[in-house]
């Protein structure tokens, strides 16, 4: 057999104020995570000269299933989600994931996919790892942040952040939402001398003025940097030596809501 490229492309699709539909293509094939706009998508698709051929959601929410219809019945495709009776998927037939499962696709085959379930933002949410070292994490972990708690517990969305944490430092994550600046502006205030996060500060100042994208990120840059992924060890001093790992990571949840 000869050799052919098999090299995975992955572009950010930016779309609404904030968010990255993120768009996997593999010579003529492409996958979507979780398409919250379809037109966005048919550009890159025509862009790229591209035939959609998955859909994979990691939550019920609009901005992330929106375009997701649309774009089912143009490419007769089919639609990966969560195991849950919401009504965003019901309408799509949707083939359920589950901890642990291997998708596969029979028009790229060499691409490996692993399904996480990441309770917390909301209690159906997934994540999709891809060739073992991209993290499709839609609204679990975000550039130096975290989701909001909007169904889940803290207690949840610690343990599924910790899981992120659990894998290679190398592993790249692509969150569903730029929102880095904000996120380490927050994060100063908690670690104000954090060398690793001043240096995050000044470099992501630079992308963002170019209006480039600060993803994706790494399982070693967010552990050294995101004050939701350093609980355990932010314990250890001052102001905040009184607390539980998971007391401040409820604590700092709670505070980053209004800030
Ligand atoms: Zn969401």
């Amino acid at each position: 057999m000869s050799e052919t490229t098999t090299s995975l492309h992955i572009n950010a699709l930016p779309a609404f104020s904030d968010n990255y539909l993120w768009l996997l293509r593999q010579e003529q094939y492409a996958l979507v995570v979780d398409p919250g706009d379809a037109d966005v998508v048919e550009q890159a698709l025509h862009q790229h000269h591209c035939r959609l051929v998955a859909i994979l959601l990691t939550h019920h929410h609009a901005d992330h299933t929106g375009g997701a219809a649309e774009l089912q019945k143009r490419w007769q495709c089919p639609v990966y989600a969560p195991d849950h009776l919401h009504a965003a998927y019901t309408a799509l037939h949707p083939i359920s994931v589950h901890e642990g499962e291997h998708i596969t696709f029979p028009l790229i085959p060499g691409l490996q996919c692993r399904v996480m379930c990441l309770p917390g933002h909301t209690l159906d949410h997934v994540a999709y790892l891809v060739d073992g070292k991209h993290l499709f994490s839609g609204d679990v972990i975000f550039g130096a942040g975290c989701g909001r708690l909007f169904e889940g517990t803290p207690v949840q969305m610690y343990q599924s952040l910790q899981r992120i944490a659990e894998l290679p430092e190398s592993t790249l994550l692509y969150p569903a939402h730029e929102y880095t600046a904000h996120n380490i502006a927050f994060a100063l205030t908690i670690e104000p001398d954090n060398e690793m996060l001043k240096q995050r500060a000044a470099s992501t100042l630079v992308l963002r003025d170019q209006a480039l994208s600060t993803l994706p990120s790494t399982v070693g840059l967010e552990k050294n940097t995101n004050p939701f992924l350093r609980c355990a060890q932010l314990v250890n001093l001052a102001p905040f030596n009184h607390l539980t790992p998971i007391a401040l990571f409820t604590a700092l949840r709670a505070r980053r809501n209004s800030f």
